[in-house]
């Protein structure tokens, strides 16, 4: 069997299974640079276990994951962050105590072991950098507010902004704009777009008019398998998603 080297993930033939449960049942996937994705797909799919398998949370069944042709699959997880795979969770882990800058610059490399953190300086290049990404989430006016302070979309962002500070070259949104409200949902479509050079970014979302705004290809999971994968119009005329989501 052939594999394909052209992409910067490659999942191939991916199962894992929870006591005799597989789910996710052998699942080949290709995500592009400069590409999002949506993952879509009913409650227990198998959506957010994908996500778990690439970061290595959990460990596949059978199957190979590949980063920039490398195989993650026996890789740790601080291993496969350091490869340059964010992930971001449903609920936000932020620092409450701390402001905006603050949580910023704890997530800046350097600034993140104990070594690092004892030599680390703010230099001109990181405060460059915290402003930077400060702009792109938005926060760029609230840098000296207290995390706490912020509203829930806010605190999405700025658990994004703490991904985009380490520079992945893949980022992993579960379900980023539950909870937000509707000009919160549009402004995070407008950050991810902007955010796309030389990186792919992987997104689990339900909200359709979301994954309309952002999604270059749509990937329809159900009971861990692929059940469609295309453009949005092509995926929601597929008579296999209809009778999945519609029951007809
Ligand atoms: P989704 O994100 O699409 O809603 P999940 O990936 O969370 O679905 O879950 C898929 C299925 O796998 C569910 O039936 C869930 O209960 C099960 N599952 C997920 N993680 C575990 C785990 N660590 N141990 C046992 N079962 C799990
Ligand atoms: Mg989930």
């Amino acid at each position: 069997m052939s594999s394909n080297t052209d992409f910067l993930l490659a999942l191939e033939n991916v199962s894992v299974s929870f006591d005799g449960f597989k789910a996710v049942n052998d699942l080949t996937l290709y995500v592009n640079k400069n590409e999002i994705r949506v993952i879509i797909g009913p409650n227990g799919a198998g959506k957010t276990t994908v996500l778990d398998l690439i970061c290595g949370r959990t460990r596949v069944s059978e199957g190979s994951i590949r980063f920039n042709n490398q195989e993650l699959t026996e890789l740790a997880e601080h291993e496969i962050v350091r490869r340059g795979i964010g992930r971001k969770f449903q609920t936000p882990s932020i620092y409450e105590d701390l402001t905006v800058f603050e949580n910023l610059e704890i997530s800046f490399p350097q600034g993140r072991t104990v070594w690092g953190a004892l030599t680390f300086r703010r230099t001109d290049t990181v405060r460059k950098r915290i402003h930077d990404v400060a702009e792109s989430i938005f926060l760029d006016g609230h840098l000296h507010r207290r995390a706490e302070m912020l509203s829930h979309g806010q605190k999405q962002w700025l658990e994004i902004g703490m991904l985009l500070i380490q520079d992945p070259e893949l980022l992993m949104l579960d379900e980023p704009v539950a909870g937000m409200s509707v000009a919160e949902r549009a402004k995070t479509a407008e950050l991810l777009n902007r955010i796309t050079q030389n990186r792919a970014v992987l997104v689990i979302e339900h909200d359709m008019k979301f994954v309309e705004s952002i999604a270059h290809k749509v990937t329809v999971l159900n009971q861990g398998r692929i059940l469609a994968e295309g453009s949005m119009a092509a995926v929601q005329d597929h008579p296999r998603v209809k009778e999945v989501y519609l029951g007809h």
